[in-house]
């Protein structure tokens, strides 16, 4: 596992353990032993750390997790590395990630080569580093800097590790076979020459007050925004013990909030989040020889509120698109409205002007269908009406080139009976962009029956070029994410007429995790959304349809479920709303009664969860982890809960089973009867988790 070979008074250790030297038990006990060795043996002076391979040490084994560590621990190995009395200098030519970075900043120097990448990308497994990183590194560039990389968890390269004065030599020449190995040799001469070497837990420098309050300022802020993740705030306050405390007790402090982490079932949901959306790259029927399009031109049909923020998405991709309106001032509109988002980001200080006019250069916008005709790929972004977008789409199928891929922001339609409305539905499929579609992550890619491979694996390639999460599922109303949602829609208005108001159902939500609650969510997106799409269906929802009647549908008309008074986005309670919904309840011969927070969640996440299984049970998703990635993505459920299936699963299937059939007896909703995957599961005592082994 370490090959070693000694020369001119330098041992040089070369981890050789495949595919990317993680630091599992085997591993961390040869490097132990070939450090003592070196250290031990009269003819060293000074040691030096490499590693062969495309990566220099990839991290902890994740096979590791969760099981009774093996000594010796990672800490352990480190310290009697740092401790040596001989140098030892990293040479770092690949990714050094995790515990391998960890290692490297336990070395008394480090030589990195162009294709380094050096990361602590702990916390989007749920974690913080465990092994030093949190007190070495704040230490060695400062603990704001420090703090920033571990909380966003993107390594940084050879040139930035320099700059950051995380790397003391930068060897940039590669063609000359060993020279990175030859500088960490010279390095490690020079550093035994100069006597004790020198060591990152003996630097104070860095650990002012001035340092202090720059890393305070940063947490506050992280706080502020995910303080309810565990690992967020545990990284907080694995850093401040850097400030607080003599090293070892700061190291002490670390390690203990790395184990807790790793039994918290909050930090193993996020972990289960991580290798879940990672999954959903593989799409059942695709493969890396599905052969793809090639896209180089696109258009946007609609320049409304999703058909600008799409046009976005290709104009910052580096994409040409050309974006098209009925009429002159919807056009106008659209185009404003585009550059105003760019120019916001300019003011922000977030995207320089040279670089907005780039992008605007870029978008083109024009009345008519028929430039669309270029295109490689459509995405229409008109109306929610199934008559405008058969007739767009009978358009492009006289108008489109051969081959183009032609897709549907569609929230709810369905997708077949659009690609009907082409003599070419192998070319027609889904993509169900989130709004606002220019910041939002998370794409629907929709698989229509008669979608053709190469176009799915197009549309996917695509979306991950612009920069979005693709999750492909089937046709069905709403998709995946839409379709559960109007189940939690239906519940909450199903409160509200047994004795629940807004504001109680909304803190009820906040509380379990979401950032909004669903009517403030409604009021915000505006009420006549649903409305349309309720007409358009037959279904009917008393209280929203009543608000829109009264022409509250929002935070745009200054009233929905709670009032806007001039000029502000949060809404206060209003009694006009309140005395509407007592006087539905009252019609309906409802005694109202008090609804506690747990029944409220319980009332609106489980029919969720059952509608995920019938869902599963379809096929529309094909794992419950894309199910999970869905509402984790585009709908804000709390990334630490795992999203709704793995929600489900922790807290049992049968007590989710039981409450439903509850749920269904109390209100006479068959529909709320647990769907039959959920039954069946239940049976067999088993989880959803159980289904994505398959
Ligand atoms: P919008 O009303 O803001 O914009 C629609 C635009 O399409 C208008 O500017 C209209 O002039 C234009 N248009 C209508 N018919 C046209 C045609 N034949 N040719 C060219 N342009 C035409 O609507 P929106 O909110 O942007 O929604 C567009 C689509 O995206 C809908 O299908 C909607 O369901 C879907 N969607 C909306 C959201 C959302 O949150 N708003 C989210 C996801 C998907």
């Amino acid at each position: 596992m370490i090959r070693q070979e000694i020369g001119d008074g330098i041992a040089v250790l070369t981890i050789a353990s495949p595919p990317v030297n993680a630091l599992g038990g085997d591993l961390r006990a040869a490097l132990d032993r070939a450090v003592s060795g070196a250290i031990a043996d009269p003819a060293v002076q000074a040691v030096v750390i490499a590693a062969e391979g495309r990566v220099f040490v990839g991290g902890a084994d994740i096979s590791e997790f969760g099981k009774p560590a093996r000594p010796p621990v990672l800490p352990d190995v480190l310290a009697r590395l740092e401790a040596s009395p001989k140098p030892v200098v990293a040479a770092i030519h690949g990714a050094a990630l995790g515990g391998g970075l960890e290692l490297a900043l336990a070395c008394h120097a480090r030589v990195v080569g162009p294709a380094a990448k050096l990361g602590l990308p702990e916390i989007r497994l749920g974690l913080i580093p465990g092994a030093g990183g949190t007190q070495r590194l704040p230490r060695l560039i400062g603990a704001a800097a420090a703090f920033a990389m571990m909380l966003d968890g993107e390594p940084v390269e050879a040139e930035a590790a320099l700059r950051l004065g995380l790397a003391d030599v930068f060897e940039p020449d590669v063609l000359e076979p060993g020279s990175l190995v030859a500088a960490a040799r010279a390095l490690a001469r020079r550093l035994a020459d100069a006597g004790s070497p020198p060591r990152i837990r003996d630097r104070s420098e860095r650990m002012d007050e001035a340092a202090r309050a720059a890393f305070e300022a940063r947490a506050a802020e992280a706080l502020e925004r995910s303080g309810r993740l565990p690992n967020v705030a545990a990284l907080v306050d694995a850093v401040r013990a850097g400030f607080e405390h003599p090293f070892d007790e700061a190291l002490a402090i670390e390690r203990a909030r790395f184990l807790a982490l790793v039994d918290d079932p909050r930090s193993r949901a996020l972990r289960y989040a991580f290798f879940a959306e990672r999954e959903t790259a593989r799409v059942p029927g695709l493969d890396k020889d599905t052969p793809r399009r090639p896209i180089r031109e696109a258009a946007v049909i609609g320049a409304g509120t999703m058909g600008a923020g799409i046009a976005l998405c290709f104009a910052n991709a580096g994409i040409p698109v050309t974006v098209i309106e009925t009429g002159e001032a919807a056009l106008a509109r659209g185009l404003e409205r585009m550059r105003a988002t760019y120019a916001a980001s300019v003011a922000r200080g977030s995207l320089p002007q040279a670089e907005m006019d780039e992008r605007l250069a870029r978008i083109d916008g024009r009345v008519g269908l028929e430039h669309a005709g270029e295109a490689d790929i459509v995405v229409e972004a008109a109306f929610e009406d199934m008559g405008v977008k058969t007739a767009i789409f009978s358009g492009l199928d006289r108008i489109a080139k051969r081959g183009a891929v032609l897709a549907t922001n569609t929230s709810y339609l369905d997708v077949d009976r659009i690609a009907a409305a082409t003599g070419r539905p192998q070319d027609v499929l889904g993509l169900h962009f989130f709004s606002p579609a220019n910041v939002m992550r998370l794409v629907e890619v929709v698989r229509a029956e008669r979608t053709g491979l190469d176009a799915l694996a197009t549309a996917n390639d695509l979306a991950r070029r612009l920069g979005k999460l693709p999750v492909t599922v089937g046709v069905s109303f709403g998709f995946v994410g839409n379709r559960m949602l109007a189940r939690r829609s239906a519940a909450a208005e199903r409160l509200l007429l047994e004795g629940a108001l807004p504001h109680e159902i909304d803190a009820a939500v906040t509380g379990f995790g979401f950032r909004m609650g669903p009517f403030a969510m409604a009021d915000l997106a505006g009420l006549d959304i649903g409305w349309r799409t309720r007409k358009a269906t037959g279904a009917t929802a008393p209280i929203a349809d009543a608000l829109c009647e009264m022409g509250r549908l929002g935070q745009k008309t200054g009233r929905g479920f709670y009032r806007y008074p001039e000029g502000t986005r949060r809404g206060s309670r209003d009694p006009e709303v309140e005395a509407l919904i007592a006087a539905q309840s009252e019609r309906r011969g409802v005694a109202r009664r008090n609804v506690a927070p747990e029944e409220i969640v319980a009332r609106l996440m489980l029919p969720m969860v059952n509608e995920g299984a019938r869902i599963l049970e379809e096929g529309i998703a094909a794992r419950p982890g894309d199910v999970d990635t869905i509402w984790l993505n585009g709908y804000n459920w709390p990334a630490w809960r795992g999203g709704p299936m793995h929600w489900a699963d922790g807290l049992g299937l049968a007590r989710v089973a039981a409450d439903l059939d509850a749920f269904a007896a109390a209100t006479g909703d068959e529909t709320l009867r647990p769907a039959p995957l959920l039954a069946r599961l239940t049976r067999e005592d088993g989880r959803f988790a159980d289904l994505a082994a398959r």
